[in-house]
């Protein structure tokens, strides 16, 4: 294996993943990894136009893509009683069992940070990895599965983008981390689609290997 791998995440069930995002990666034949949560019940109801239901994220799993778990509320974990760690996942598990969606073996930390305390839980219910957004570049034959790092990209500034997928060698991937392309409710971490579009073929064009997290812990 001589390409370089960047692997694809895209968190918080945004409906553009479903509309524009998933569309344009099956024409490219990349992978990549959905990190599902549903937020608390109020929040979910007012702005329920700009998530995915958990219909579209099966349409989304049936077309191929890994789908991951990211909690139930999107707490930080790091603060969180060890039982309410295991209700935040198990709740979100559940919930894509009902909707016939195979058990995820991916986990992104809400917000971001490693949350040390969540692991073992993590572990008991069949994670194989966890996503933090640590900026480094990752091996999958040295770095903790726990502790995946993963760079953000969003705002209008191609630079990030190349920068990010620039650091990717051919022992060691960047994991990605993109919100709603385009973003409805949390407009700070926006990716404009026609950006984002620039961005899928340029990595096209230098022929890296884009996977989803699952398919990139195989190395
Ligand atoms: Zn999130």
């Amino acid at each position: 294996m001589n390409r370089k791998t960047v692997v694809l995440t895209f968190d918080d069930a945004v409906i553009s993943h479903l509309e524009n995002v998933a569309p344009l990666l099956k024409e490219y034949g990349f992978g990549a990894t959905f990190f599902i949560c549903r937020f608390h019940d109020e929040w979910r109801a007012a702005h329920s136009s700009a998530l995915m239901t958990a219909e579209q994220i099966r349409e989304i799993s049936r077309m191929g893509f890994e789908i991951g778990n990211h909690t139930w509320n999107h707490p930080d974990l790091r603060k969180l009683e060890k039982e309410q760690i295991t209700e935040e996942i198990q709740k979100l598990d559940d919930f894509l069992a009902d909707a016939g969606i195979p058990k995820p073996v991916t986990f992104a930390y809400p917000g971001g940070p490693y949350a040390e305390n969540a692991v073992q839980i993590l572990k008991r219910n069949g994670f194989l990895a966890a996503r933090t957004t640590e900026q480094r570049t990752f091996d999958a034959k040295t770095d903790d599965p726990m502790r995946l790092p993963a760079i953000p990209i969003q705002g209008d500034d191609p630079a990030l983008f190349r920068n990010a997928v620039s650091r990717a060698t051919e022992t060691e991937a960047v994991v990605l981390v993109f919100h709603g392309v385009p973003e409805y409710v949390h407009p700070w971490v926006h990716t404009d689609f026609d950006r984002f579009k620039e961005y899928m073929a340029y990595l096209k064009e230098n022929d890296f290997r884009v996977v989803s997290l699952r398919d990139a812990l195989q190395g």
